[in-house]
């Protein structure tokens, strides 16, 4: 069992930090590789000032992280939520290099974030929000130095935007700055459904590993944004039943199975409360979803989901981390000791960074890919990187998180020592 300690269970850094220490001890890591990789390379606050609608001049808060650098450029997304803070962007920032790393793909680790409701503003004022936060960090993007993506909160279209205000300062249009843009800016095909897609992919490999079938599997996804509502859709296609499903309004649990289609035309073209799905169901609250009966679980809304207070209700064979964070360290004893099957968020949720990985190639190369080379190369990646997860848990004896931490920290810190420090 591998014991981890923290002073606040709900603050995501001490988690991640928390892991990071175990997996760091384990690996035997020198105390100087240590100390470098456990503080990030740079924190960034910048103060946006936007008009809004009604005319008053309203000032954001927003950060970029990077973490590391030593893979590559930084690479992670940007989220917009009110509930931001320097101490999650940091924790993310720290996830995204040990991802990066799992999945082995060239870059560092980064997170950006602003403290604003996206739900209370308009179109136009989240274009000046997102216009405004880039070029303050005009001097620390680039595709050579760090490369933000969609997080909570944004998407295809704010990539656009970035895209653009990022390609007007340099005076050349320079897609390869930012990923997950639409299809028509250089966007990948597969970008939009990769990290649902990987966690699908995943799932599978645990199926196996188990000696169980795809057939009548039993999923519960909590979260029905990008991740959740594609995982969803595509565990639904393969033959998996989706027996809960959950969105911030609700969720709703069948035993016979949900139509996914039906459901994502439901929430996301017709707009509708999840929890009124005329598909029926038992409705309960996002977090009861979580301890419904199924095979896997797919947390793939936001963190602390699963604590040390409620973590023994989960019936779940398989945990697989759609979303970041969604347990804290605290409660992977309690899983452990259950005998839960954790495939952790950094090696779960990298389907969406491999392929952003793909777009960054495309848009370099200028030459585009058909989806169906996109997701032969996704599932490669993943699949491989889940097979040394076990590995290194098998031949460490630790859990599969504590793993995945140590695949991730060994590539870094092998990486950082062919450098050397820069004196
Ligand atoms: N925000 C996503 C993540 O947490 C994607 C990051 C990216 O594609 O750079 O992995």
């Amino acid at each position: 069992m591998t014991r981890v300690t923290v002073k606040n269970e709900l603050n995501v850094y001490e988690s991640a930090e928390a892991r990071f220490e175990a997996a760091a001890q384990k690996l035997g890591l020198e105390n100087g590789l240590y100390r470098y990789l456990k503080y990030p390379d740079k924190e960034i606050t910048v103060y946006i000032p936007v008009g809004m609608d009604d005319g008053r001049l309203e000032v954001f808060v927003g950060y970029r992280v990077q973490h590391s650098l030593v893979r590559g450029p930084g690479k992670g997304g940007i989220r917009y939520a009110p509930d931001v803070s320097l101490d999650e962007i940091r924790a993310l920032a720290a996830w995204m290099t040990w991802k990066c790393a799992v999945v082995n793909i060239p870059f560092g680790g980064a997170k950006g974030g602003i403290i604003c409701d996206p739900a209370k503003l308009s179109q136009g004022e989240l274009e000046r929000i997102t216009r405004r936060y880039t070029a303050e960090l005009m001097d620390w993007l680039g595709p050579e130095r760090d490369v933000p993506a969609p997080d909570l909160g944004t998407n295809e279209q704010v990539m656009a935007w970035v895209m653009d205000t990022y390609s007007m300062h340099m005076r050349r249009t320079t897609t390869a700055v930012v990923t997950g843009k639409p299809l028509d800016l250089g966007g990948s095909r597969g970008r939009r459904e990769a990290t649902g897609r990987g966690c699908m992919i995943v799932c599978d490999r645990a199926l196996a590993r188990l000696g169980l079938k795809r057939e009548g599997c039993r999923v519960i996804v909590q979260g029905f944004g990008n991740v959740g509502s594609m995982a969803a859709l595509l565990m639904h296609q393969a033959g998996y039943r989706i027996v809960g499903v959950a969105d911030v309004h609700g969720g709703l649990y069948n035993e016979k199975g949900f139509e996914i289609p039906a459901l994502i035309d439901w929430v996301h073209i017709k707009r509708k409360p999840l929890p009124e799905f005329p598909g029926g169901g038992e409705k309960m609250s996002p977090q009861e979803i979580l301890f419904q009966p199924c095979d896997i679980l797919l947390p793939a809304a936001v963190e602390n989901q699963l604590t040390s207070q409620n973590a023994h209700r989960v019936q779940a064979r398989i945990l697989c981390e759609g979303a970041n964070g969604p347990t804290t360290a605290p409660a992977d004893e309690i899983l452990e000791e259950k005998g839960v099957f954790v495939i952790p968020d950094i090696l779960a949720n990298a389907g969406g960074v491999t392929v952003s990985y793909f777009e960054w190639v495309q848009d370099r190369q200028g030459f585009f890919w058909r989806e169906s080379e996109v997701n032969e190369r996704l599932q490669d990646v993943m699949e491989h990187a889940f097979d040394e997860v076990v590995r290194y848990s098998e031949t460490h004896k630790v859990n599969n998180r504590i793993a995945a931490y140590m695949l991730g920290i060994d590539r870094v810190a092998y990486a950082l020592k062919l450098r050397g420090i820069y004196a």
